[in-house]
């Protein structure tokens, strides 16, 4: 049987991962500076989530979602604590894109509306509601189309006012920190004025913390950098280390009734094995405050360099802006240098999404491979 062909892909096989490497099978060794696109929070085969997965997989993997899972109740009170943001209700399911979907059919119950304001450069998904609300005409078929979406310029206060004084809107979805865009962090001033100017308009403000959530910024979601209350938030990739685990954290004020929401999947005993492991590392190793140190300590090397544009981005999620398309580079850094990165819809940006726990160590390496592929270049 032939594969489907998703994507254009790099002629490696990663077989094993540790820690920020993974190996491929005649042992050479990669630092991946992307954690398979934010992805690996806290590491390859970390031994506390290699742990619980194996422990509970030989229990119990999977049981019906129609009875009570205590592993369900653990993870929700461990995020609560770890996010601030205990009164919020969680509903799980199995990827971002579910996560989005199931977002913004909820404020669309809630308000009785469909229209949605999302932003250029945004994404928030393959799925129909999640795809018609992303920035890509091209990944959009005709039966995504089954909304109206407009898309605005992130930090236009005005734009968003005009739209929403209409009248029609559900929701404003906006990415915490715009990921595939190529790193865009909204202004504070910004996102603090979103919640009033939605509910004074009848409409809900969703976060989509899938990408830049669970740490990554330094935070543990990148609009806690703001004093904003969301919502709605949504969650995945890091939320699982690989395993595919999302979520949905609903505030008290909406009314979600039971039955609006559903997955069969969701919140199985071995997704939340996955899920308390990846929690217990990132408060355990102290990750969010790591994620600030390394991160800091990565963009000022790379913009002490000189050879960037832009330099952009909070904690562990950064966007290194070039003045050429970065294919080459990129191509360059991996098969050289053994340094796997990101690429971005912006063709001339570099995304650097490695695992929480990066050492000052690997930051160094990583600062060394763009120095001799010689892409360290003075920009005028
Ligand atoms: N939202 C954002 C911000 C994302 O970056 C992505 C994935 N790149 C998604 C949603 C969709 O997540 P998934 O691929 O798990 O469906």
């Amino acid at each position: 049987m032939q594969l489907f062909d998703v994507y254009s892909l790099y002629p490696i096989e990663p077989v094993r991962g540790e820690g920020a490497y993974v190996f491929t099978e005649d042992g050479t060794r990669y630092l991946d500076c992307y954690g398979g696109h934010a992805v690996i929070s806290i590491g390859h085969a970390h031994p506390h989530y290699v742990k619980l997965i194996s422990e509970q997989v030989a229990k119990l993997g999977f049981y019906s979602n129609s009875v009570e899972n205590p592993l369900q109740r653990e993870l929700a009170d461990k995020l609560g604590r770890l996010s601030g943001l205990d009164d919020y209700q969680l509903f799980l399911v199995s990827s971002g894109a579910e996560a989005n979907e199931n977002a913004l059919k909820l404020a669309s119950f809630e308000t009785g509306r469909s229209r949605i304001i999302a932003f250029k450069g945004g994404f928030h998904g393959r799925t129909s509601a999640a795809v018609n609300a992303t920035d890509n005409e091209a990944i959009k078929a005709p039966i995504n189309k089954n909304y109206p979406v407009t898309f605005l310029e992130i930090n236009d206060l005005g734009a968003v006012a005009r739209e929403l004084q209409k009248g029609d809107v559900a929701a404003v979805i906006i990415e915490g920190i715009q990921g595939i865009g190529g790193i865009h962090v909204p202004d504070a001033d910004y996102l603090e004025a979103l919640p009033d100017l939605c509910h004074e308009n009848g409409a809900l403000l969703i976060l989509d913390e899938v990408q830049s959530g669970y740490g990554r910024s330094g935070k543990f979601f990148a609009f806690q950098h703001s004093k904003v209350r969301p919502d709605i938030i949504t969650m995945a990739k890091g939320m699982g280390n690989g395993f595919p685990i999302g979520g949905v954290l609903i505030a008290p004020e909406i009314e979600a009734k039971s039955g609006m929401l559903g997955t069969t999947f969701g919140g199985s005993h071995l997704a939340c094995a996955a899920g308390i492991a990846v929690l217990d590392v990132i408060e355990r190793e102290g990750l969010l405050e790591n994620a600030v140190e390394q991160g800091n300590y990565l963009m000022e090397a790379m913009r002490a360099t000189g050879s960037f544009q832009e330099v952009r981005g909070l904690g562990l999620m950064i966007g290194l802006q070039m003045e050429e398309p970065i294919g080459e580079l990129r191509k360059k850094l991996l098969f050289e240098e053994s340094v796997f990165t990101g690429s971005a819809k912006d063709p001339n940006t570099i995304r650097l999404l490695p695992p929480l726990n990066f050492t000052q160590e690997q930051c160094d390496r990583v600062v060394e491979a763009f120095a001799s592929v010689s892409a360290l270049r003075t920009v005028k």
